[in-house]
């Protein structure tokens, strides 16, 4: 099974010049779904990590199925206010505008490593603001993972220039 079969490219979404994986036939296809998810499983293998960080919105949906499937604990970044108590923020560039990520203050153990993983990696934004919520923890980065990689951005790059190291299972 190819799975860039499944994750159709729509031109100018959200904006004009803006290629667009779409996710939407990934999921709507059981064994697609199934196949991702054990993708993801097998390149988190060689990583060391106790936690996983899912990136809102996308990246809940990859980070739940492999919570699930590896019994990992399953951690939220998300758009802000939505979270209740005190959050860590920070804010980061999208290929299509800016944002906010926040992070409950407390909910990682300062001995946690946390292997954040999203969709689609792209400049690599938003997984680099998701790398400082988990800094600003006190917690460690063990890596991320994204299910595509758009690789003309490089964004793979900016994050192992900032120490991260990040897979993903397509390019
Ligand atoms: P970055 O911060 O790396 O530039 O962008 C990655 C974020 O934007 C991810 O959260 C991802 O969900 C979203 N994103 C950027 N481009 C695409 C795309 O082509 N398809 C999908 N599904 N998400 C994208």
């Amino acid at each position: 099974m190819n799975l860039l079969d499944y994750l159709p490219v729509v031109p100018d979404f959200p904006k004009p010049g803006i290629m667009f994986r779409d996710i939407s036939p990934l999921l709507a296809n059981a064994a697609a779904f199934k196949e991702a998810t054990h993708q993801l499983a097998q390149i988190s293998q060689d990583l060391e990590f106790t936690h996983l960080l899912g990136i809102e919105s996308r990246g809940f949906i990859f980070g739940a199925a492999l919570a699930n499937e590896l019994s990992k604990p399953l951690i939220l970044a998300r758009k802000p206010n939505k979270l209740p108590l005190d959050v860590h923020q920070e804010s980061y560039g999208l290929e299509y505008g800016t944002d906010l990520l926040e992070m409950q203050k407390t909910i990682l153990p300062t001995d946690a490593k946390v292997l954040l993983i999203d969709d689609v990696l792209a400049t690599g934004g938003t997984l680099l603001a998701s790398a400082k919520l988990v800094e600003k923890s006190g917690a460690t980065v063990a890596g991320a993972i994204t299910l595509l990689e758009i690789s003309f951005l490089a964004g793979m790059q900016k994050l192992a220039n900032q120490g991260v190291v990040a897979k993903s299972v397509l390019q």
